[in-house]
């Protein structure tokens, strides 16, 4: 063999073996784009699939969305539709659940439709929310300017005038809330927030000045008239400043109750800044045999349940009055009256008018019965009397006529006064209220001396004593109780 066919030899081997190279590489190739090819045509078998098989198919529902409180409540605008991506047909979708758009809070709901025996639902969350901050109002200042708007603020950082309201579509009114500051730059911020935390801010320009003094109120009334020796304790007053709140009063001046004559308490308050206010009161001391206007308040019939309340009321304005008792009723509440320095008089024993009036000797059979008790309770015996229905009353004329004539004379001999009255408060008839009985008696007082006739047994009654008393001791009356030298108000006998 010579070199060249060893050499050509050479060369087709190696030929030979970079044609075996390149088999081997495209064989590599083609199993890679048979396994794409076999992934692609899963893939593009799974999306045909997906697009092509029948279900349902729900387009443009929000399944988490806020609905705002006491709004109203839309049902989602989206599609439902039983087919495939390529036809669908489209299918009434219905929702159920509960949704109250009047109460906060989150709500699950149920979107369902059908389609032949097949059947789809899907739950979505509702929330009731509140985004609505509250509505403030302060009156005068929001139909001005933003500039124009100022308050006046406390020099101790208070801010006591401003008229404000807040109001919350869902919390109600919140002018409790409202938070007012100072906030040293010269604004006054004003606040409020809901439960929600929605808030509301408005800022008005604050002016630092006092220019209020403390507001004085006396205590009871302004003007009084009392009897001269009775006790007298000033009722005082209290004030209240618009910056410093409740302040002290000075009190100056002194009544003298044993010397007649007008006299004047003066009541006088300063705040932090010196602003100062003075209020009085006028207490008149009259003596009796001086006073040209005088009022017996006297109570027939008790006592009885109303009785005791009464007493409250007369001690409370130190009023003294006089009591025709009966023999009804408890002993303690006649003590009470004996011992709180009310006059204690005699009414009848039995108030029955059949028996008292039938005979004279019936007639003190009852009324000694009736001052034994008075006796026996109090030690004290009563003199002054007062005949069931008056002197002038006819009904005795029923059981025995001309009996009246007689016992006027009869008890005058027997060591009594008897007392009738000048002014009727009604309330034994025709009147059957507070107002009527108020009215009924102050109507009638003028200058002079009154005998008024009340029964403490009715409630009603009693209720317009507490008026009558003020209207008279503002009115220069003088209350007493009655006694052998008092006026007493004789009717004519009519019997
Ligand atoms: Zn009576």
């Amino acid at each position: 063999m010579n070199k060249s066919k060893l050499a050509d030899e050479e060369t087709k081997l190696v030929e030979a073996s970079d044609n075996e190279n390149t088999n081997k590489g495209q064989k590599r190739l083609k199993a890679w784009v048979i396994v794409l090819i076999g992934l692609s045509a899963a893939l593009i078998s799974a999306v045909g699939a997906w697009a092509l098989t029948p279900k349902f198919r729900f387009f443009g529902f929000s399944w988490e969305k806020n609905v705002e409180y006491e709004g109203e409540l839309v049902i989602e605008n989206g599609e439902v539709c039983f087919g495939t991506f390529l036809s669908c047909e489209r299918l009434d979708m219905e929702m159920s659940g509960e949704v109250d758009m009047e109460e906060l809070g989150e709500y699950k709901v149920q979107y369902s439709a059908h389609f032949k025996n097949r059947h789809v639902e899907r739950e979505a969350t509702i929330r009731v929310v509140d985004t609505t901050p509250p509505e403030l109002e302060l009156a005068d200042l929001d139909e001005l300017g933003e500039s124009e708007r100022k308050v006046l603020v406390c020099p101790n950082g208070k801010i006591p005038q401003i008229k404000m309201k807040a109001e919350d579509r869902h919390d109600g009114d919140l002018t409790d809330r409202i938070e007012t500051m100072f906030d040293g730059n010269g604004m006054v911020i004003i606040a409020v927030s809901d439960e929600s935390g929605n808030r509301t801010i408005k800022t008005v320009v604050g002016l630092v000045e006092d220019a209020l003094a403390p507001e004085i109120n006396v205590n009871g009334l302004e003007a009084k008239t009392i009897v001269r020796g009775s006790e007298y304790e000033d009722e005082g007053a209290t004030a209240v400043d618009n910056c410093d709140g409740d302040v002290d009063v000075a009190t100056e001046g002194t009544i003298n109750t044993n010397e007649p004559g007008e006299y004047i308490m003066k009541y006088k308050a300063k705040d932090e800044t010196g602003n100062e206010s003075e209020k009085y009161r006028t207490v008149k001391v009259v003596s009796p045999e001086d006073s040209n206007r005088i009022v017996y308040l006297t109570f027939d019939d008790g006592p009885g349940e109303h009785t005791g309340r009464l007493l409250d009321i007369l001690a409370k304005y130190g009023v003294k009055v006089t009591f025709f008792v009966t023999g009804r009723g408890d002993d303690a509440l006649i003590k009470r009256e004996y011992d709180e320095g009310h006059t204690v008089a005699l009414h009848t024993n039995s108030h029955d008018y059949a028996y008292v009036y039938s005979s004279v000797g019936n007639y003190f059979a009852d009324l000694y019965a009736i001052r034994d008790r008075v006796k026996r309770i109090t030690g004290y015996e009563p003199t002054l009397i007062r005949f069931p229905g008056g002197s002038s009353n006819t009904i005795s004329a029923q059981y025995q006529r001309g009996i009246m004539s007689e016992l006027v004379g009869e008890v005058g001999r027997r060591g009594f006064q008897y007392v009738d009255w000048n002014v009727s408060s009604g309330d034994a008839g025709g009147a059957s209220t507070a107002d009527q009985v108020y009215n009924n008696v102050v109507s009638r007082l003028g200058d002079g001396r009154y005998v008024v006739l009340q029964h403490d047994i009715k409630g009603f009654s009693v209720d317009a004593v507490e008026r009558i008393i003020q209207y008279g001791q503002a009115n220069g009356y003088v209350f007493l109780p009655m006694t052998a030298e008092s006026f007493l108000a004789h009717h004519g006998v009519n019997n």
